[in-house]
């Protein structure tokens, strides 16, 4: 796998003429945030409307592929490149696209990423936390692509992203900050990864959730707009060997209300199935919140 940061591109979007009707209403000022956009029911072809209601969107390349064929005129080589975007904060997309040179297809991929975007809800979902701020999963999520499957479940605050390297990409660029995860499959092969790992953040938004759920789970959707700074760059280093996880005594939120939280594992006796569990969450202090008094979590 190999990992590359993009220069964002910073052409001037001012000279962009929108050829579709969503983007004249973003030209015009009509629609002026993404949750708009994606709610209008127009379709979404033209990565400059994300790269004007999110200015701070990332991107990220997860896989370059090459891909050889033989025809009657010899061999012809192409590139299959997976990318990733996201602010960080609740929007995130997958890109795939295949080319005959790898920078060219790299912007194209990307461009692919943005037009494929989708708006993500975060909670606290973890019983055993109580922060009540949308920094996990609000639910277990699943999702499935060639013969790998995810599931993300809520972690409490603290835990980091405990999951597999690729989905660790795709999550931080949604602005999920703590993660357990369930993967099964050939987990080796980075595009399904990173395929199943969208699919299960599309759950969190295709999911119907009740108005009690919202409130207890403090479920979110889309952007927090408190995420400044979410997107410090990851110093996990793309690692071939995404671990196989198959985790069975991750605790189920179903008989949550019921159960008086018990400790939260600790980051070194995590659950005893999960090797990832030690995640170096420690390693980056958190910032402070804006709002100090929440921050204990006391009740
Ligand atoms: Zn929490």
């Amino acid at each position: 796998m190999e990992q590359r940061r993009m220069e964002r591109r910073k052409e001037p979007v001012t000279d962009w003429k929108p050829r579709t009707k969503l983007g004249r209403m973003v030209r015009e000022g009509k629609i002026t945030s993404m949750s708009e956009a994606l709610s209008s029911g127009l379709p979404l072809r033209e990565a400059e409307i994300v790269d004007i209601l999110l200015p701070n969107i990332e991107d990220e390349v997860l896989s370059v592929n090459m891909v050889q064929r033989m025809t009657d005129s010899g061999r012809r080589i192409k590139f299959a490149i997976t990318t990733v975007v996201g602010n960080g904060d609740g929007f995130v997309g997958l890109g795939h696209v295949k080319g005959k040179e790898v920078g060219q297809a790299i912007r194209r991929s990307i461009d692919d990423a943005k037009l494929n975007l989708i708006e993500i809800k975060r909670g606290c979902g973890s019983w055993q936390c109580g922060c009540m701020k949308p920094h996990t999963l609000p639910y277990r999520v699943f999702g499935k692509s060639g013969s790998v499957e995810i599931t993300f479940i809520p972690a409490p605050r603290g835990v980091g992203l405990a999951v597999g390297n690729v989905a660790k990409h795709v999550l931080r660029l949604a602005g999920v900050k703590d993660a357990w995860s369930i993967t099964d499959g050939k987990t080796r092969t980075t595009v399904n990864m990173a395929r199943a790992a969208f699919e299960s953040l599309r759950g969190t938004a295709r999911q119907k959730v009740r108005e009690e759920q919202v409130a207890r789970l403090r479920i979110l959707s889309g952007a927090s707009g408190v995420a400044e700074g979410a997107l410090v760059t990851d110093p996990t280093k793309a690692d071939q060997s995404v671990a196989i996880e198959k985790e069975s005594n991750v605790p189920t939120p179903e008989d949550a209300s019921s159960v008086p939280p018990p400790k939260a594992p600790d980051q070194k006796g995590g659950p005893a199935g999960a090797p990832e569990a030690k995640a170096p969450a420690k390693a980056e202090p958190r910032k402070p919140e804006s709002k100090p008094a929440a921050g204990g979590g006391g009740k």
